[in-house]
């Protein structure tokens, strides 16, 4: 991810409120073993309506990315998803799929792993009996696994092949 770019910004109509007020930036970046990536992010500054995504452009095809991760080292691994994925890790029951207003992100797996926290730590706050127990104890899990304590693995599925794992070592 050294060769990042600025890429372009450039301003367009927007889709939500009609304005031209749509601010489109580009940004390239070279991912080891992925090929060359855009990031795209649009932000209106009238209406606030906002997307990002991520598109490869070297099409592949459909993909299923399966990440080891058996130590804190792996947990700085980078984590490039597109809007078109769903991200599981059997091993801590945790499963994010793609859905409209899903976004795009960029990330390292422990960045992933506190998203996941965050979530659990929010449906604990508004559970009780039963439910309130099983999200307690997807909490601690999680963070056992954000202390490199529990080896797991990482499964992304995408169906435009957009999405990256990029372990840190092997960065060119
Ligand atoms: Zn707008």
């Amino acid at each position: 991810m050294e060769e990042n770019s600025d890429g372009q910004s450039y301003t367009v109509t927007c889709a939500s409120c009609g304005q031209k007020t749509l601010i489109v930036k580009e940004l390239y970046s070279k991912v080891p073993r992925f090929g060359m990536l855009v990031l795209i992010s649009m932000i209106c500054s009238n209406c606030g309506y906002r997307v990002f995504d991520s598109v490869s452009l070297e099409y592949k095809g459909p993909e299923r990315i399966e990440f080891k991760v058996s130590g804190p080292k792996d947990l700085s691994a980078k984590v490039i998803r597109s809007t078109t994925s769903s991200i599981a890790i059997p091993e801590l029951g945790i499963e994010l799929k793609p859905g409209p207003r899903s976004d795009a992100f960029i990330t390292n797996i422990e960045g992933l792993l506190d998203r996941f926290a965050d979530v659990a730590e929010q449906l604990a706050s508004s559970s009780e009996g039963i439910l309130l127990e099983k999200a307690n104890a997807a909490l601690d899990k999680i963070r056992l696994a954000m202390d490199g304590k529990v080896p797991f693995t990482l499964i992304i599925e995408d169906e435009s092949g957009n999405s990256a794992v990029v372990p840190e070592a092997t960065e060119e």
